[in-house]
Order: C-alpha cells, then structure tokens, then sequence
C-alpha cells in the first residue's frame, strides 16, 4: 500500500510512505509514526492506494487502531488550509483535542468535569406569538438538507429558547448538534440551561477544562455517547455524526476568529460544514455582522426576526448627552458629565444598581482634539489615521498616506490635540470621590489575568455586593443582573475610531449590547451615551436600537469603499528586525502579485502597521481586496511559499481580519 501523510508543520505537502500490504489495514484518518528528514515525526493519514513501493520509506507504527477524524473532517479541514493558508496538516491538528496532537495517547481523568445545572429554567415556558412563528419556520425548513438561518432577535427576546426547542427536536431524530457560545466564562447561565434542558446528552468544550477532562468530552461526542456539543470556536470540530444542526450563538462576536495559526472564522467553517452535512444553521444575534444580515436580505438566509423582549418587557430608553456642549475644567478629561451623575445619584438613592462602560481598545494610537472630539480621518478609507510618535506623522494603515501632525485642531483651533486618555481605573477613582459610600467593582483586561477574578465580581455583582461595576466592553456581554437600572457609556467614541473598517459597526454592537443589560428585570432601564459625534449614524441609530437603519447606512458605506460583504480581504503582515527590509520585502510582494496580473485585486499599502514594532520585529502591512480568497491564495503561495519567509521576512497571512 501507498500511503498518504499530511504532517502537523507548515509544509504544503502530502508525503507519501508504504505499508506492507499482507499486515494490518491501514485506513484514512489515524495517526502514524514515520519517519522524516533525520527524525520521527507524527502524521495523519489521508488516502491510501495501491501502488509501487519503489523509493519509498515504510511507515514505521500505526497509533490508532479507529480513525481520530473522520472522512467528513478531512474533507472540511482540506477546505481550510486552500482558504487560510495553513497546511491541510495544520489544519487536521487544529480540529482535535490537544491531547490527541503530537502523537499523544491520552489516558482518563482523574476526575471527570461536572457541570452544575441550573433547575430554575426546567419551568416550562409558553412561547410568545414572535417565537412560534420562528419555530415554524425552522420546522419547515429543516427537513429538506442544508439550510441557514439568520435569527435576529433584540436582547432578551427569547433567542436561546429557540435554539433549545430546535435542539429537543433535532435529538429526537436521533440527529446531533453544536452550539456555539464567544465566551464561556462569560455565560456560565446560558451553558447551565442547555444543560438543564437537554440532560445527560450535553458535552461542555471549556477553557477551564484540563486536556484530559477535554479529551474524555470529545470521546463521548465520538462514540455518540453525547449529543450535543457546547462550545467556543474550536467547537465547530465536534467530531459528532449524523450532525442535525449548527447553532452561532452571537454570531458578530470576533472571538469566532482565530488569531493564529489556522487563521479561520468558525462562522465560515460552520459554513461549509453545514453545507457538507446537509444540516440547519442558526444564527443568533441582536446586531448581525454586516457579513450575515447581507446573505440573509440577498435571500441566501432565512431571516426570522423577534423584535421585541419577552413578556413584554420594554427596550431601555436611552439619552445622549453631546460631550462638546458641557463646561470642562482644563486639563482635567471629562469623565461625568452633570446629566449622567444625577442618573448616578437617582440609581443609587433608590438602592439599584449601574454599569459604567468605557471601551479604550486603540486609544493610544490616534489624535483626537479634547474640544472637540476632531478625529483625523484618512479621506481615502474613511478610517481615523493612526499617530507614529516616531516620525511626529499620522498615517492611514490601509494606504499609507501620511500627514503631518496638526498644531492646532482644524475643527475649533483648540492647542488640545493628543491629549491622554483615561482608563476604568481612572473612572472608577473618580466614582469613589464622588459617591464615597458605594461599592465599586472594575472588570477589565487586568481584572481577565487573574484566574477565576471575573466570576468573582459577576457573582458579588449579581448578590449585590457590588453596586457599581465600571468595566471594558467585557461588561457588555450577555449577563443578565435584574437590579441594573442604569448603564453609562463614557466615551462612545473610542471604539469609532480604531483603526478598521469594522468599527461602526463593532460601535452600534456594543452600545446595543451594552444597553441591554439594563432593565432586564423591572423594565425600567435608562442608558446614557456620553459623546462628541451625536451626529454620527451609528450613535444615532443605537439610540433606538434601530438596527434596520444602522445598517443601510453602513452598508452604503463598504459598498463604496469596497470593504466586505462586497469583496473579500487578505491581509499580509510582513515582519522583519530591519524596518527597511520589512518595507522593501512588501513592495517586493505587491509588485509580484502585479506582475502575476491581479486585476479582480486591488492591493493597498505597503504601510505600516498601526503597532508598527512588536519585540525586536518591524511591521508593515499590505491589503488585499479581492473577489475571490481561494484564487489568489494559489499566487500567493507562489510568490511566498509556505514557509512564508522572504529574505528573513515572516509574512502572516490573514483572511477577511479582525483589528484588535
Ligand atoms: P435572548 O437569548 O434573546 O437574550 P432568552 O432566551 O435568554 O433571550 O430569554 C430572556 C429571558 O426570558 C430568559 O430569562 C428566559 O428564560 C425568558 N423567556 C424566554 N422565552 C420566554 C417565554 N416564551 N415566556 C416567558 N419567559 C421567557
Ligand atoms: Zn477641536
Ligand atoms: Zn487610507
């Protein structure tokens, strides 16, 4: 037999190796040991032939006695490395549990994960008029093969209830199914439901999870013991058979982009896979990805809308205060302005409880006036151009015109230009001089690092130990807290103004996210969004929560800009120790792709990136607009191999990114 291996290594090559035919069978799918070059390396079956074994070097062990990834995975994980540029290899690894990786044998854990189930959500519910409608739909439609679904649904309208109606029928099918959650420890409540629900059939893919409690989990989804998969990105590779449905449970969320090595988006992956399958897809969200609501008014999805909150419970009125109208102190940034703390001082006189939200992602990187609220723009990209202390010069990242800093603000001549910004922590000194008697609880990135901190604070928050909480935009994800009555934002600007084209609408997500936490269990919610742009469409449109309208108008936008849903980006980031070889090694490339003839391809850049040195490495970026990812990525392995390194140059490649 001939057998063909793909290795876990950047190597764009099938190798091939014999196998006396008389032994054991040698199928698709298991781990081998062979060797390689002067070492052993671990390998993944793909095919085997009959054939001459001439030149040939013999495979040296077979692991698996049954496949670790099936032949539907191999098919999916093929599909991944033509469109993200990772070997099929790499691809194969990044699908399986990580103590299956390298060859290892895993052994059972010492003690097996237990998930508490939350009884309460056992009470049956009597659907609302919105959600049966839904219902009928997706019963309509789910026999008949392959079929996505777009569900949008304002916050609290009864989403989840959906999903687990449609999970209870697709399991007495004796189908399976996935569920795709951002966070984990974000939603411990959601996890507890689905458990309470559907029993003994659930599997929880968890952070927390050690490698073999995780392993255990993918045994049982295997063998079919288990049914339905919950879990993060990775999740999407269940290794479930007979799959029923997909569920994308917030499915705007950029956590369901990978940051490394596969670069995938398991919206993509969920996709195809769903495709492959001949399965449902679900959707889920209160503020679609421009990318989804586009398939679904195209008619490729199947729109479902529930427009309003259970119970009848009503969205939170929400107010803006126009950050340039209110009186400063010099020097001093504007954190509170007088309307949101007598909002602060009502919530807390009548013992309730608030958020204070302030989104700092990027903010160190652009010029903004502390007047005004000037932003420079790159005219060409409709993006906020990105300060490079350095050379004193503002640069547009996509394109690279540049500009010198301005003195004085073009908007109202003011002298405060880049004026430092505040974070949560500076929020919150503020809170306690203010309201001395009150609890405060901070939840951010410093808060993230330490193990098992955030949970601690959401559980004080929620027993109401904790009267204020003042947090990043962790605090605007799913939580449910009944008593909060009021949420601030204190800066809508700043996530505006990050440097990519996703930010209007990683905007509207968050202040509608963010809002609706608020009035969740009496009704009666107030937010206030504190800014400099009232006038900007997407603050607008949050203020009624009225996607509909956001979304026209952003839309308008990416189709004249160019920007996806109406084409696809690749990214090319391309490192090296010297800035001038990082720069001469991305012309090299662009005038490559141009001599291959790229004319569906616009190429933007070389520029550099908006972190333009990370350790001892220089960044430079070059984007690619295109039609078509799978077509161009077969010149670009041409012109960087699969190594990707160019003249000491490591070139990441990055499909349809997502800027942090
Ligand atoms: P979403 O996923 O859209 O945020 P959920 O499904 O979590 O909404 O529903 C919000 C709250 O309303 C939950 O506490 C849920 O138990 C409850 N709920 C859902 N559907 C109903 C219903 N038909 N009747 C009463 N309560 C419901
Ligand atoms: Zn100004
Ligand atoms: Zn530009």
């Amino acid at each position: 037999m001939v057998i063909d291996v793909a290795l876990g290594l950047p190597i764009d090559k099938i190798f091939k190796y014999y196998y006396p035919l008389d032994s054991q069978e040698i199928i698709s799918g298991v781990r081998v040991r062979i060797p390689f070059r002067n070492t052993e390396e671990i390998g993944y079956v793909v095919s085997s032939t009959e054939g001459k074994m001439e030149g040939l070097k013999e495979i040296k062990e077979i692991i698996d006695v049954e496949p670790v990834i099936d032949k539907e995975m191999l098919e999916l994980t093929r599909w991944m490395s033509e469109r993200y540029f990772a070997s099929w290899g790499e691809c194969i690894e990044a699908s399986l549990p990580s103590a299956l990786r390298k060859g290892k044998i895993s052994s059972s854990p010492r003690k097996e994960y237990f998930l508490k189930t939350d009884e309460s959500f056992l009470k049956p519910v009597n659907l609302t008029v919105a959600q049966k409608q839904v219902l009928g739909i997706i019963d309509s439609k789910l026999p008949n093969g392959f079929n996505a679904f777009l569900l949008h649904g304002v916050t609290s309208s009864g989403k989840t209830e959906v999903y687990i109606r449609t999970i209870e029928d697709i399991l007495t099918q004796g189908k399976s199914a996935i569920v795709l959650v951002p966070e984990i420890a974000l939603t411990p409540q959601t996890i507890s439901r689905f458990k309470a629900r559907l029993r003994e059939n659930v599997s929880v893919l968890h952070s927390k999870l050690t490698e073999a409690q995780k392993f255990q989990e993918w045994r049982k989804l295997k063998t079919g013991q288990n049914k339905v998969c919950i879990g993060t990105r990775s999740a999407i590779f269940a290794p479930l058979k007979n799959l029923g449905l997909i569920v994308i449970d917030e499915e705007h969320e950029s956590s369901y982009k990978q940051n490394e090595n596969p670069r995938y988006h398991a919206r993509e992956v969920a996709l195809k896979r769903a495709h492959q399958s001949g399965c449902g897809l679900i959707l889920g969200s209160a503020t679609p990805s421009l990318e989804s609501y586009y398939k679904a008014e195209r008619g490729e999805y199947t729109l479902l809308e529930l427009p309003e909150r259970v119970e009848k419970k009503k969205m939170p009125q929400v107010g803006i205060v126009d950050l340039k109208t209110v009186k400063r102190k010099r020097f001093t940034p504007l954190i509170f302005s007088p309307a949101l703390k007598e909002e602060l001082r009502s919530v807390i006189d009548r013992d309730m409880q608030a958020i204070l939200f302030l989104n700092r992602r990027g903010f160190s990187t652009f010029i903004s006036c502390a007047n005004c609220g000037y932003v420079a723009q790159c005219a060409k990209c409709n993006l906020a151009l990105t300060f490079h202390s350095k050379e004193s010069v503002l640069i547009c990242h996509y394109c690279n015109k540049r500009e010198d800093k301005p003195l004085i603000c073009p908007e109202c001549d003011s002298r405060y230009l880049s004026f430092k910004g505040f974070g949560t922590q500076r929020v919150e000194s503020e809170l306690a001089k203010m309201f001395p008697a009150i609890r405060i609880g901070r939840l951010d990135s410093d808060v993230l690092k330490q193990r098992g901190r955030l949970e601690e604070i959401i559980e004080d928050f929620r027993a109401r130990k904790i009267d204020v909480l003042v947090g990043t935009q962790i605090v605007a994800k799913g939580h449910d807290f009944p008593d909060v009555e009021l949420v601030g934002v204190i800066l809508a600007d700043l996530s505006l103004n990050i440097v990519d084209f996703r930010s209007g609408e990683r905007t509207f997500s968050l202040l509608t996210q963010v809002a609706g936490r608020s009035g969740r269990g009496t009704g009666k919610g107030r937010v206030i969004i504190q800014t400099y742009n009232p006038d900007h469409f997407t603050i607008k449109t949050s203020l009624n929560h009225d996607y509909k309208s956001f979304y026209l108008e952003e839309i308008k936008r990416r189709k004249q800009l160019g920007f996806p849903p109406f084409n696809e980006l690749i990214k090319l980031e391309i490192r090296h120790k010297s800035e001038e070889k990082a720069k001469k090694v991305s012309d090299m490339i662009k005038e490559q792709l141009n001599e291959q003839g790229l004319d569906a391809c616009d190429i933007l850049g070389p520029a550099p990136h908006p972190v333009p040195k990370i350790r001892t490495l220089y960044r430079w970026t070059l984007l690619l607009k295109c039609e078509n990812v799978e077509g161009i990525m077969r010149l670009l392995y041409n012109i960087i191999g699969f190594r990707k390194r160019i003249q000491g140059a490591n070139i990441i490649v990055d499909v349809n990114p997502y800027e942090d």
